[in-house]
């Protein structure tokens, strides 16, 4: 091909290699933990699965090539792959972390990390000049996410990587590219050093799966994770890698008709009388909507709400819906409706993080957006 190819077709074909002993054209499921050897030590690059398995392999190189990455390592789970990056830093390391962050994140950090003798700090970074303040001496790591979970804010990431890469210490900037997917925006051509998904959501797609990935650039920290990957062994297993290999082909379809759903329905519930706040990216009314349209290709599927008549309503709302479930979790075809507050960030619960319990959060799937409409306005 004259012109390198557009995302809606590497996606579909990227880390597609017809199977090399009969020619399938999707990576089967190698559903083995180890592979005979013809001497010691010779054999075909395959030893043991916990170090190499080729669904895994085909995942791997796909998601690398979609992040603009040059390598990708494969986790059982988001957290997994969250835990591998924080497996990079050293007792008396710091961690900047954007304030508004997945429950989840902020309780191994804070759980488990903190711990360990690794100090973390939460600002918000939709300021870059005021979060960059908060770097230290002994910042090793900035963790961000844009947008975040469960508030929709976005950070600069480009203006953040700049800003941080003219310091002496050079901490490693981490994106959670879970919400955007990297149809929306590449972190790791922004300037980040390591994207981070809960292939759990978007990348998997269809609520089917427990999987999670890092991917970089550099060669030194693929070897690292590669080292980490093999030594931790925290590795999803073949049939979720096949899983979020066949979730991925439709990514580019699928993202753009959640945003499409999500941005009609971030604009009606504006209009609704129970509705004190809307959190979306691409709304006029959100405080970065100029920023949105410069790093993000679309708004995504996730929208965030608060209701006039606080935690009740916000529960009885929660509750009343049919089409979208009450369920945690996030960027499946199928739309989810949560709580943010006493589901997914319970966790958070009387820290500097904790969520309104007034706020709602909206998965918008797939689904005809007239059906969703009508469902929204039932549960009012
Ligand atoms: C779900 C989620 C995670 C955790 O991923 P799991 O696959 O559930 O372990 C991390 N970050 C974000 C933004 C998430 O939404």
């Amino acid at each position: 091909m004259k012109n390198s190819p557009k995302f809606e077709t590497l996606v579909v074909h990227a880390g597609l290699d017809p199977d090399p002993s009969t020619g399938a054209v999707v990576t089967p499921i190698y559903q083995t933990s180890t592979y005979v050897q013809d001497q010691i030590s010779k054999h075909k690059g395959f030893e043991y699965a916990r170090t190499q398995n080729p669904t895994r392999s085909a995942l791997e190189k796909a998601l690398a090539l979609l992040e603009a990455g040059t390598s990708a390592y494969a986790f059982g789970s988001g957290m997994a792959a969250i835990d591998a990056v924080l497996k990079l830093l050293k007792p008396g390391d710091h961690v900047l972390a954007v304030n508004d962050l997945y429950g989840g994140t902020f309780r191994m950090f804070d759980k488990i990390y903190k711990q360990y003798g690794i100090s973390f700090s939460y600002t918000p970074a939709t300021d870059t000049a005021i979060f960059l303040e908060q770097i230290q001496e002994n910042t090793t790591l900035v963790w961000l996410e844009s947008p975040t979970n469960p508030h929709l804010s976005l950070c600069d990431i480009t203006e953040i990587a700049e800003n941080t890469k003219i310091r002496s210490s050079t901490p490693l900037i981490a994106v959670d590219n879970t919400f955007a997917t990297p149809y929306l925006q590449q972190p790791l051509l922004l300037g980040a050093d390591i994207v981070v998904h809960s292939t759990t959501k978007y990348i998997g797609g269809h609520s089917d799966l427990i999987g999670g990935a890092v991917v970089i650039q550099d060669s030194d920290l693929a070897e690292q994770f590669g080292f980490i990957q093999n030594a931790v062994g925290a590795v999803p297993g073949p049939l979720d890698c096949f899983l979020s290999l066949r979730g991925l082909r439709t990514l580019a379809l699928r993202m753009t008709r959640h945003a499409e759903n999500a941005l009609v329905i971030a604009k009606y519930l504006q209009e609704r009388p129970e509705v004190e706040q809307v959190y979306y990216p691409f709304l006029r009314s959100h405080p970065q909507f100029s920023l949105a349209h410069k790093q993000m290709k679309n708004g995504g599927g996730m929208i965030s709400f608060t209701l006039k008549g606080g935690r009740e309503s916000a529960k009885s709302f929660a509750e009343s819906t049919k089409v979208f479930l009450l369920a945690e979790s996030l960027g499946g075809v199928e739309s989810l409706v949560e709580v943010p507050a006493l589901m997914t960030h319970a966790s958070t619960a009387q820290s500097a993080l904790e969520v309104d319990s007034a706020l709602v959060r909206l998965s918008v799937g797939i689904e005809n957006i007239d059906d969703l409409l009508e469902d929204i306005d039932q549960a009012f």
